[in-house]
């Protein structure tokens, strides 16, 4: 299958400006703003059954539908704040399919009538936010960005933004007060970015993987897009394997292949000797699914998409597909990820603030042998009195390795608190 997001693999130099246009490059930019209507291109992308790439996998056509036509200006901001442990796609098709990104990004701008929009990329990605500006300049250069785009009314501006090296800034809400120029904390919600979002005003925060999608999408129309992937979860996904395999990777697949084709046939299998016994499919903020002899083959079967992850206990997310083998310990798992969130909670809600605290020195407790059964269940209490109670969504995902692990692995804890 030619790749449709990491089409550098096909064609060397793609993010050179010339190469690009020479395979096709900014065609659906221009179809997109010469003969089609901003509202064509929402119900194309609503019709293809493109998903969030981000994490949540919520309906793309349908977010950008929330913006009201009464309140303007419309704003799109990428969130290009790449932090979750275990994923590195965005990044990957920043620095190496730079264009395709961009465009994608000019033709969500047209389709919510945006005129400015901005790219958050988190800190460490300076030389990535380099690079896309000298992309962003060529562009304007070309006539593909600036002013009245193909002698059309419609002019665009598009601005690189760095954050300063906070998980949070991830959070949509956050992401967009850290824009501001505030300390990047999530809002209370509503109002919902679609109403009220940077500077008060309409805003879409769409992730890069899914910008990057619409080109295609308007070249090959929302039928062209269906027929990789499956009827809920359409399209094409890039994989980021990590953990012990023995290739690790960005691999893009159809939504719907298999964890079997993904570990085994791409990644290479395990080392010899080694069987999986977990697997992270969302990163740190994932339930750990549980593999053994009896599970494995249901596992291994389960189609990676947005629906059938869930009937193995954890979510697709932003499928980066962390396999733990068994030579680890699930205590120790989670003793990595609580000292993640710890250190990642903005601190706004009490819940989460302080929870993160707790587990922290719990799991301490447990890692250094100093624990009782005690302290196990008293965790796992911790985790999930946290659970519905937070600001957002990190104060979720701290607990979900934690509560994952002690229910489906609790022998890894027995050995440590008998200890
Ligand atoms: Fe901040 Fe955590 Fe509360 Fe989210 S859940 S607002 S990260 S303290």
């Amino acid at each position: 299958m030619a790749h449709i997001l990491l089409r550098h693999r096909d064609i060397p130099n793609i993010n050179d400006i010339d190469v690009y246009k020479k395979n096709g490059g900014f065609t659906a930019l221009k179809k997109a703003v010469t003969s089609m209507q901003p509202k064509q291109i929402t119900e194309e992308v609503k019709a293809s059954g493109l998903r969030g790439r981000g994490g949540a996998g919520f309906p793309t056509g349908l977010k950008w539908s929330f913006l009201p036509d009464t309140s303007w200006p419309h704003y799109v901001v990428c969130n290009a704040d790449e932090s979750e442990p275990g994923t590195f796609k965005d990044r990957e098709i920043m620095e190496s399919n730079p264009f395709t990104f961009l465009e994608g990004m000019a033709i969500a701008c047209y389709a919510v009538g945006a005129t400015t929009g901005y790219i958050y990329l988190r800190g460490e990605f300076w030389p990535v936010a380099a690079e896309l500006d000298k992309r962003i300049a060529e562009m304007e250069k070309a006539g593909f960005l600036g002013n009245k785009l193909f002698g059309t009314d419609y002019s665009l501006k598009l601005y690189t933004h760095l954050g300063a090296g906070a998980y949070i800034c991830g959070e949509e809400t956050a992401l967009l007060e850290s824009l501001e120029g505030k300390r990047g904390q999530p809002r209370v919600r509503p109002p919902f970015p679609a109403t009220a979002g940077l500077y008060g005003k309409p805003t879409v925060v769409n992730n890069v993987e899914t910008l990057t999608n619409l080109p295609y999408i308007i070249e090959h129309g929302a039928m062209g897009f269906r027929k990789n992937g499956t009827e809920k979860s359409p399209g094409t996904k890039i994989f980021s394997l990590s953990g012990m395999v023995n290739r690790p990777g960005n691999y893009e697949l159809p939504l719907g292949t298999t964890f079997r084709e993904l570990i085994f046939t791409h990644g290479g299998g395990l080392a010899d000797g080694r069987k999986v016994k977990g697997i992270m499919p969302a990163g740190a903020s994932s339930s750990i699914i549980m593999v053994n002899d009896e599970t494995f083959d249901q596992v291994m079967n389960t189609p990676m998409d947005y629906e059938n992850v869930q009937n193995v206990g954890s979510l697709l997310g932003s499928a980066s597909v962390i396999v733990i083998d068994d030579s680890v310990d699930m205590d120790w798992v989670i003793s990595k990820t609580v000292h993640f969130f710890r250190h990642e909670s903005c601190g706004k809600c009490t819940p989460c603030r302080d929870g993160n605290v707790w587990m922290m020195h719990l799991i301490d407790r447990i890692e250094e042998g100093k624990a009782t059964s005690k302290d196990v269940v008293l965790l796992k209490n911790v985790a999930t009195q946290m659970q519905g109670k937070c600001l957002c969504a990190l104060g979720e995902f701290a607990t979900m390795a934690v509560v994952s692990a002690i229910d489906r692995f609790p022998q890894d804890f027995d050995k440590k608190v008998a200890g």
